[in-house]
């Protein structure tokens, strides 16, 4: 997926604020860290570029293996039952991280994810996108998919005008 985390991540705060209404929860700062997660595991581009040289794909890095984003999860969670104090940081870091899950869940539609990693070195896609021009970027903005992002992106730009229209 190449533009539609961001606007997944819109829609996905807006999904979570409105089913945390009526509680202490935030609405900006659940938005920011539905925001924040969803483009999140992409930072490992900067190592890619910066760092790796371009040796290997960035979806072979930690960062968008699912079982680091389960752990934090998880984490968070035990925090949110154990720690009065902290609760409101935890839900802020559930929202971030299952924000990152649904990351590499939206990537696993046309790019490999290595759902098991590191234990199976195997990766997954749900479809493949054949490669048939250059730049490579040209593959996946006239496959099928990419239709998706336009979906998500004008659904996230509809909901965004919306809520503009009420405040
Ligand atoms: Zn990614």
């Amino acid at each position: 997926m190449i533009v539609g985390h961001l606007p997944a991540g819109y829609l996905y705060g807006r999904f979570v604020s409105a089913k945390l209404a009526g509680t202490r929860a935030d609405p900006r700062q659940v938005l920011i860290a539905a925001l924040v997660g969803s483009v999140f595991p992409d930072i490992d581009m900067l190592y890619f570029l910066l760092v790796d040289e371009r040796q290997h794909h960035h979806h072979t890095y930690w960062t968008h293996y699912p079982i680091v984003w389960l752990a934090f999860l998880f984490a968070a969670f035990i925090v949110f039952r154990l720690c009065s104090r902290r609760r409101r940081e935890a839900v802020l870091a559930m929202i971030f991280t299952s924000a990152a899950i649904l990351h590499l869940v939206l990537d696993s539609i046309v790019g490999d994810v290595r759902w098991f990693a590191p234990f199976v070195d195997r990766t997954y896609a749900m479809f493949s996108v054949p490669a048939l021009h250059q730049p490579w970027w040209f593959n996946f903005v006239l496959h099928w998919s990419f239709g998706l992002e336009i979906l998500l992106s004008a659904w996230a730009l509809w909901c965004w005008r919306r809520q503009r229209a009420i405040v």
